[in-house]
């Protein structure tokens, strides 16, 4: 239960008080709200009006399987145990998800060596049920697609990521946590018993904190005192494909090494839609969705390598969402970087699928 103290400010103005503050509204702070609420008084702050308007409101909506990421590390292990947990947790509380699978298709030769090369990574890292397959199996799930091979990986699938959110923040508040919105944290000081935090919505006092604030991570873990880390905003856009083909499956090219993102990629939405992208851009504003039209051509150019023709009226602007990259280190960092204090930086793709994992990690490192 969180306490209300009338007198503590000296101000007339009330503190609240509470075992745990997450700061972050998005789905992994939801996530993480959702797995410290059964044995403290929890308080979420959330600068927007509504929950899950960040990052999370921008992706693709992949439950990835875990193919890409480096043996061993946060995002390897995060994303296979996250997409283990998800499609149980979504079907249990009525999130729209489909598991509709996921082709990474060679087209030549040398796409072929770096196809086998992602299957011995997804392997030693145990991404779920993945298979090497001819052009026929590609062509018996997808007829219009040209290929000289696949990695088949029939556990991705897609979730309505925002739901997914409200369902961790309805699960949280059904354990006794308050989710508190347009509550931007202003300032962080160490107090005697743990933390005093100053937000738009008054002051709030608390034992252990967690920053799970996105692409302003870095900003919060500096306001606490710790300002080793440093977010670049790297954009990525999408275009709308209109098409008369229907897939069923996503549909992603091999990964070139040295890219910054996957490649530009098929994905499709619950509701049949279908987009390509995102691209990769680093940009200096953490803030600035505005339209990037101009970027048709490049769409084009890498929808035609990858699903055959597509014509320019097929392609329309569609949105973009921008990873918070944390520069110097491509892993999550999820650390105890002062007592009760758990830093969340550097949560880009996979981390959608990661959020029931991470949150177990950050239950781990306050418990
Ligand atoms: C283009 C793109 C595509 C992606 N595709 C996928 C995918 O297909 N699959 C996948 O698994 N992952 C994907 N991801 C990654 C995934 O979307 C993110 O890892 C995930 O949404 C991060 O959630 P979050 O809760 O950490 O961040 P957010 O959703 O951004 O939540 C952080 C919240 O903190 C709040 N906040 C910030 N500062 C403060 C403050 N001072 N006080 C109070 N609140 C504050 C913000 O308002 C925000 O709501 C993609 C990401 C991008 C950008």
């Amino acid at each position: 239960m969180v306490k209300r103290d009338p007198m503590a400010t000296g101000k007339g103005q009330e503190r609240l008080e509470a075992d745990a503050i997450v700061i972050g509204g998005g789905v992994v702070g939801c996530a993480i709200a959702s797995a410290l609420a059964s044995d403290r008084s929890l308080l979420l702050l959330e600068t927007e009006k509504r929950l899950g308007e960040g990052i999370t409101s921008r992706n693709s909506g992949v439950i990835h399987s875990g193919l890409y990421y480096a043996k061993g590390s946060l995002k390897a292990l995060t994303c296979v145990e996250g997409n283990r947990l998800l499609y149980p947790w979504a079907a249990a509380r009525g999130v729209g998800h489909a598991r509709i699978g996921k082709l990474v298709v060679a087209r030549d030769a040398e796409d072929l060596a770096a196809l086998e090369a992602l299957e011995r990574n997804a392997r030693e890292c145990g991404a779920p049920g993945i298979e090497l397959v001819t052009r026929d199996f590609v062509r018996a799930k997808e007829p219009t697609l040209e290929a000289a091979a696949a990695l088949w990986c029939p556990e991705s699938g897609i979730v309505d990521a925002v739901e997914l959110a409200r369902s961790f923040a309805a699960d949280a508040t059904a354990k006794g946590a308050a989710l508190v919105t347009s509550a931007r944290v202003l300032a962080i000081e160490r107090a005697a018993a743990g933390w005093l935090l100053q937000t738009e919505r008054g002051e709030i006092a608390c034992a252990q904190l967690v920053n799970a604030a996105g692409l302003h991570a870095d900003e919060v873990a500096a306001l606490a005192g710790v300002s080793k880390y440093r977010i670049r905003p790297c954009r990525g856009d999408y275009f709308r494909l209109a098409t008369k083909v229907r897939y069923r499956h996503l549909v992603y090219p091999v990964r070139r090494p040295g890219s910054l993102g996957l490649g530009i990629h098929l994905t499709l939405d619950l509701s049949g839609g279908a987009r390509l992208g995102p691209d990769s851009e680093f940009v200096e504003s953490k803030s600035d969705f505005s339209s990037r039209e101009g970027k048709l051509p490049a769409f084009l150019e890498a929808g035609r390598r990858l699903l055959g023709d597509i014509g320019p009226g097929q392609l329309s602007y569609d949105s973009c969402g921008i990873r918070p990259k944390l520069e110097g280190q491509s892993d999550f960092v999820v650390s105890r970087d002062l007592p009760g204090l758990v830093n969340l930086v550097g949560i880009e793709s996979p981390g959608l699928t990661a959020s029931l994992a991470l949150a177990r990690r950050v239950r781990d490192l306050l418990d």
